[in-house]
């Protein structure tokens, strides 16, 4: 298997740290909104990428985090008058909701920052101890840049580079740094923001630390591979490196991978420009599995342009796999006989040729577009070279080699039940009629039944309007 690693710009030969395993810490949301489909595409192609380590037999350890403090999410409390918590708890049971639309599995482990504080302190410690960051009068922690000599090797950027680019930016209220480079390890408390006790001071901890902690403790010193998406690669991914290496004295992750952004109208999502979608809103329109389809349908190294076009390809393409499994499964409720018969032998080796085909396009960097290429042709040849009068053994193995594809790559091959519209009006009109009767077991038996569909009802002075979540 070949990955391209950012450290060194190429591909290469993927080598466990261990025989079998992977150890895998992939970036997380920062958790004060739902998610949007940009920070959708990284959670749909890492997921693919542990599925595939899983089809090839590894055994494999994936840690994502959720940055559960934070400044929007303070901000948003704040806004609701409610405490941070009570934002985070919130959208991460969204975002699993949303990653369970998509097929996303759950990681191994999900760690909460606000539930690794101790951790935190004690590798900031670590660093003050080995002298690679130094404490201000205020009690802010600084990591000292220039105390790591690999700084800069990630996003390959030098030091000089760096400190021209910082002369024009005039830093206020970092008073106590030492080199604009320097960045937050530790930051005293503001008013009314949460906060927590360390020996420097009341406060709380910089974004970038969480990553190296939660890497550690879950997974060790060192980790195969590390994945977000490329506007991570600098700082957060360069002070990673600087932290944990600095730290542990090792290594720390021997392949970093990134996804190239999603954009609209081949214009970057911004809520300003109003080219913005959550996941959610997909969702009202199309099965998740769309999007998830739509998402490997591109390299996830190249920029990915969204659009209702490349969506009703993905929605015609996933239609075509469902039907042709589900003539394939009439065929085999059938059909007899557990040896090929004459002339299937040929269809049986195009079969594995194009299992190989698509395993070729995965292990070349994940090629995921060319791997649902091969498994159309697997369609195609499920089409064509499966009939009534097929032998039950062709049938299994189209069908078997389908399923493992699709698993493969999270494709979820049982239609889902779709309702519709209609039905959606027709029991709400239902339940109207039962409230008006005053049968209010029934108006609430109901609206329980459209809640367990998915959809949730709101009672306002315009009528009753509903949604789907
Ligand atoms: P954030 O919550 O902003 O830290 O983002 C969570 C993850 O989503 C990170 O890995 C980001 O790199 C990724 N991400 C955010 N926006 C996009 C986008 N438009 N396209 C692809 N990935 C994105
Ligand atoms: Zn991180």
């Amino acid at each position: 298997m070949k990955i391209f690693n950012t450290l060194s710009r190429r591909k290469e030969g993927f080598v466990p740290l261990e025989p079998g395993k992977v150890k895998i810490y992939v970036c997380g949301p920062t958790v004060y909104n739902l998610i949007h489909i940009g920070n959708a595409r990284p959670m749909i192609i890492f997921d693919t990428v542990r599925r595939y380590f899983e089809y090839k037999g590894y055994q494999v350890d994936f840690v994502s985090n959720f940055t559960d403090v934070d400044d929007k999410i303070i901000k948003k409390a704040m806004e609701e008058g409610v405490s941070a918590d009570v934002i985070s708890k919130r959208y991460i049971a969204e975002c699993k909701k949303d990653m369970a639309g998509m097929n996303v599995r759950p990681a191994t482990t999900h760690p909460l920052a606000t539930e690794e504080i101790g951790g935190m302190i004690a590798m900031i410690q670590t660093l003050i101890d080995k002298g690679h960051a130094y404490v201000a009068e205020d009690g802010t922690v600084y990591f000292k840049v220039k105390s790591f000599k690999d700084y800069g090797k990630l996003s390959h950027k030098n030091l000089d580079e760096l400190q021209s680019g910082f002369r024009e930016i005039k830093v206020t209220g970092e008073a106590g740094k030492e080199d604009p480079n320097d960045f937050v390890l530790w930051k005293p408390k503001k008013e009314g923001e949460p906060y927590w006790e360390s020996p420097w001071c009341q406060g709380r901890p910089g974004w970038h630390i969480e990553c190296s902690v939660m890497a550690k403790r879950y997974l060790g010193d060192q980790i195969d591979i590390h994945a977000g998406g490329e506007d991570l690669i600098f700082p957060h991914h360069e002070n990673e490196i600087a932290q944990s290496e600095a730290a542990n004295e090792k290594p720390f992750a021997t392949y970093w991978m990134h996804n190239g952004f999603l954009n609209i109208d081949n214009k970057k999502m911004s809520k300003s420009l109003g080219n913005f979608f959550t996941v959610r809103e997909i969702g009202e329109r199309y099965d998740l599995q769309v999007l998830r389809f739509f998402m490997l349908s591109a390299h996830y190294r190249s920029p990915l342009n969204f659009s209702a076009d490349l969506m009703e390809a993905s929605k015609n393409g996933l239609e075509r796999i469902l039907t042709a499994v589900e003539r394939l499964d009439g065929v085999l409720e059938k059909a007899s006989g557990d040896t090929l018969i004459e002339g299937e032998a040929e269809h049986a080796a195009s079969l594995q040729a194009l299992v190989e085909k698509f395993e070729g396009a995965m292990d070349d960097d994940f090629n995921t577009a060319d791997g649902v290429s091969a498994l159309f042709e697997i369609v195609k040849l499920a089409n064509t070279a499966v009939t009534p009068a097929s032998s039950k053994a062709l049938a299994a193995q189209v069908r078997e080699k389908i399923q493992k594809l699709c698993d493969c790559l999270g494709i979820v091959t049982e239609r889902r039940a779709e309702i519709l519209d209609e039905e959606i009006e027709q029991m709400i009109a239902a339940r109207q009629q039962a409230r008006k009767e005053k049968n209010f077991a029934l108006a609430d038996e109901l609206r329980g039944k459209l809640s367990d569909m998915g959809i949730v009802l709101e009672d306002t002075r315009e009528g009753v309007k509903w949604k789907r979540v």
